[in-house]
């Protein structure tokens, strides 16, 4: 006899990539920054006190978003401070969507998207992004026919770590009736001659979110904290109902808060992602492999002909060096590689360059 809700039943779990056990891994499977967060940051964390963990922590995590607020300026209403990005998308979904209503997901993408719309008793209205996994030119009619409440859309993109401008965003989530939610969990890796900065958004569209998370460009994956940046009006109801009263934890408000302070010394460690990422799709490209251009600290690989992307993954387990291989359409013959540090990309080309 099984007690859980029929939807959850229903649900195929959310499958993490795996954690090394071994120290000497070669971990490029959960796009984790190789580079340490900076000294400051890890005095923050120790100076935390006995009474700071006796007490509950700032509901609202104030000093964190008064210093996110102040990054990218906007009013502090307009951000919402979270226990991990991936909080932010079941709030979005606990905030927007009455279960049962339909959930659009531009696809392929996060794996996490399909399981809380799932989790929900939503229906998923999927839209094929093409072949530069772009959206196509009728997404938002789409969605909108669908009568999608809340639509999730990755950027830059994961897996493919393709961008795109802020122009096009604007246009599409402009003519999407329902809430657009914009994952750039990768947004930090992002080349800086761009001049890409989706903030600006949130003035002009009031059903935008912006999801950020500090596991990735700030080196904290293991403490868990990012945020939301919307317009007062689509943040409000998440940070006054739906919401955990103490979503984020006392540690994490004084480290993430520090880090969003010590920005410039995360920005030398996207600097130098930004660059061994080109060295690597240079290496790549030359070993046979077809690579999409990244804006992301990841790059996708096609495997060249006739080789198997499942074996390879396998076999550079063996070695000790741990890649993403999705068994899903479109990306079954292709690697999701994570940019290490210059010695760790090193000794995955070796390794690949002994397997192709
Ligand atoms: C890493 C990631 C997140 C958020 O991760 P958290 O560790 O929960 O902050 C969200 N979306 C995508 C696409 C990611 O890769």
């Amino acid at each position: 006899m099984s007690y859980e809700r029929r939807s959850v039943q229903d649900t195929q779990a959310y499958q993490p990539g795996k954690q090394a056990a071994l120290s000497e891994t070669i971990k490029l499977n959960t796009n984790e920054n190789p580079y340490p967060p900076p000294a400051e940051v890890v005095e923050a964390l120790r100076s935390i006190s006995a009474e700071t963990l006796r007490r509950y922590p700032p509901p609202l995590a104030d000093a964190f978003r008064s210093a996110v607020a102040e990054l990218h300026r906007v009013d502090v209403e307009s951000i919402i401070a979270v226990n991990g990005g991936d909080e932010l998308i079941r709030l979005a979904m606990a905030t927007f969507v009455e279960p049962g209503q339909p959930v659009g997901i531009l696809q392929p993408s996060y794996a996490l998207y399909p399981v809380v719309t799932s989790l929900h008793g939503s229906p998923i209205i999927g839209v094929e992004l093409d072949s530069n996994w772009l959206p196509p030119d009728d997404a938002a009619s789409l969605l909108n026919a669908a009568g999608a409440a809340l639509v999730f859309m990755t950027n830059p993109h994961a897996p493919s770590g393709s961008l795109v401008s802020v122009e096009e965003i604007e246009r599409f989530a402009g003519a999407v009736d329902g809430v657009v939610l914009i994952d750039e969990a990768y947004v930090d890796f992002v080349d800086p001659s761009l001049e890409h900065d989706a903030v600006t958004l949130i003035r002009r569209l009031d059903n935008v979110i912006l999801l950020r998370t500090l596991s990735k460009g700030y080196s904290l994956a293991g403490l868990r904290c990012g945020y939301g940046i919307g317009s007062r009006g689509v943040i409000r109801p998440m940070l006054t109902k739906t919401r955990d009263a103490y979503n984020v934890d006392a540690i994490a408000q004084r480290v993430a808060e520090c880090a969003v302070r010590q920005r410039a010394a995360a920005e030398q460690t996207w600097h130098k992602v930004r660059q061994s990422r080109a060295a690597l799709t240079e290496a790549l490209v030359h070993a046979g492999f077809r690579v999409y251009p990244s804006q992301t600290n990841f790059v996708l690989a096609t495997v060249p002909p006739e080789r198997d992307a499942a074996l390879m993954t396998a076999q550079l387990e063996q070695r000790g060096i741990l890649v993403r291989h999705f068994d899903a359409p479109r990306l079954r013959d292709k690697l999701r590689i994570t940019v290490g540090t210059p010695e760790q990309n090193a000794a995955l080309l070796l390794a690949l360059r002994e397997l192709v």
